[in-house]
């Protein structure tokens, strides 16, 4: 059976799910596809972190050497990698090391500053409007540092973003415990990016996948892509494995399968799954103040609600969604190093691994294709996907209606590997 559709949506995650919420509000007629079920892929067990102030992208100088001393102090570490011949593999690390220059960093600020102040005020409407009860939280970001060398390394990312007129609050060892009564006397130091927000993702997903629902999108759960053909620059049929459809256009938003979804269209789409876990407990009698991010071990803490989350770990190459139990456990044991936990309240509810998709370069794929006309790839968001969900989605639905673009995707577009 052959179902023609308007705009057909590969993937329902954060990107998804934001893009048809866009499209559907400019008029457009919607289908989400998803192999799984919607809302659940790499986007619901994540930090929840609505970062604004993340403008430098993760290919930047010094990432390299950070990453080698990581590996040396394995049960420690926030990082590892998949060790694999695999030539697209190989290429991808080979890419990634020579983004890892000033340029890369000069050409990546302006770009995720625009997408990501942009995608913060899509959030807070968008919730608003949609009275969606998920855990929003504008308290900004604070991260607590151990090292003297780590709180330097803070201190000039504040003066980076005061640069770039965005707001950045120092605190010193007296204060910190004033800001953040849950940090132990281990911290040193903190940094809030006072910009920034988090909420419960899974709740945000589920409520934005029935909003859209309502809306007129037509949900297809369990319905994987298998093959798209292409004709004279033109996607012509989406084979799923309940039948084909025939889309006007295409939207691309399958994160880190992206590449294999892709495969036989002939474009460059060098994405790596980078894994990372989260733990979920109910709501500690020492709930800290707000979001949290420990510095020198690279850990998000988010209270949501009734619930707190620890999440970590970045493994380039990793494509498993199968959580490493020994990992986890050293995150929960990481956070106790700085903020007060006490170890009965620890009741591990939830366990959970996603996949980061990430570019060579560290920033999205984000525009038309460079061989398809009616083709929109948005995707390769990396650690930043809930982040620049909103955003994304807005851009999405102003490229698929001929309308110029509210931010500068210039450094994103999609035929630049
Ligand atoms: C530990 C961890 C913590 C994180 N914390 C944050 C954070 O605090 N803030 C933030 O902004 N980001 C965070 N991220 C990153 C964020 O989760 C990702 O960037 C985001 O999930 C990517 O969204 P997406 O919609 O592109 O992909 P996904 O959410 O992975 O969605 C892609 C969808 O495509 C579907 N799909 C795949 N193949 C097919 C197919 N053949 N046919 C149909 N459908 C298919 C999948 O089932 C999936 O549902 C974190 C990630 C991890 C791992």
């Amino acid at each position: 059976m052959t179902t023609k559709t308007d705009v057909l949506i590969i993937g329902g995650g954060a990107i998804g799910l934001s893009a048809a919420y866009y499209l559907l509000k400019s008029g457009r007629g919607v289908t989400v596809l998803d192999k799984a079920e919607i809302g659940e892929g790499s986007s619901a067990g994540n930090a929840g972190h609505i970062v604004p102030s993340h403008i430098v992208p993760l290919a930047a100088p010094g990432v390299i050497p950070t990453a080698i001393k990581w590996m040396l102090d394995p049960p420690r570490s926030p990082f590892g990698i998949k060790i694999s011949l695999s030539p697209a593999y190989l290429g991808w690390l080979m890419r990634f090391a020579a983004a890892c220059n000033a340029q890369n960093v000069e050409r990546g600020i302006p770009a995720f500053k625009g997408i990501g102040l942009l995608s913060a005020a899509n959030f807070a409407q968008m919730i608003t409007e949609e009275n969606f009860d998920c855990a929003y939280a504008e308290g900004g970001l604070l991260f607590l540092y151990q090292t003297e060398k780590e709180f330097a390394g803070g201190r000039h990312e504040a003066e980076l973003l005061h640069k770039h007129d965005m707001p950045a609050e120092i605190f010193g060892r007296d204060a910190i415990r004033e800001r953040e009564p849950a940090a132990l006397e281990t911290v040193i130091g903190g940094v809030d990016f006072s910009g920034d927000s988090s909420l419960h993702p899974g709740i945000f997903l589920r409520l934005l996948k029935e909003r859209i629902g309502e809306m007129g999108a037509d949900l297809r759960e369990h319905t994987p892509v298998t093959r798209i053909i292409a004709e004279n620059g033109k996607i012509t049929h989406v084979v799923t494995s309940a039948g084909e459809f025939e889309p006007r256009l295409v939207v691309l938003a399958a994160g880190a399968w992206s590449p294999q979804v892709a495969r036989g269209l002939s474009i460059s789409i060098p994405i790596q799954p980078a894994r990372g876990y989260s733990l979920t407990m109910p709501a500690t009698k020492t709930m800290p103040r707000g979001a949290l991010l420990l510095g020198e071990r690279k850990i998000a803490v988010t209270p949501m609600g009734s619930k707190l989350r620890f999440t970590g770990r970045l493994e380039i190459g990793e494509m498993s969604t199968e959580p490493n139990m020994r990992w986890i456990a050293n995150i929960e044991k990481a956070v106790r190093e700085y903020i007060r936990v006490d170890e009965s309240d620890v009741v591990i509810e939830e366990t959970w691994a996603g996949l980061r998709p990430t570019t060579p370069d560290g920033m999205p794929i984000i525009g038309f294709s460079p061989r398809h006309e009616n083709l929109i790839l948005a995707t390769g968001h990396a650690m930043l996907g809930l982040s620049l969900g909103p955003g994304t989605g807005q851009v999405v639905a102003e490229l698929a209606n001929g309308q110029n673009p509210a931010c500068d995707l210039q450094a994103f577009r999609a035929g630049r590997f």
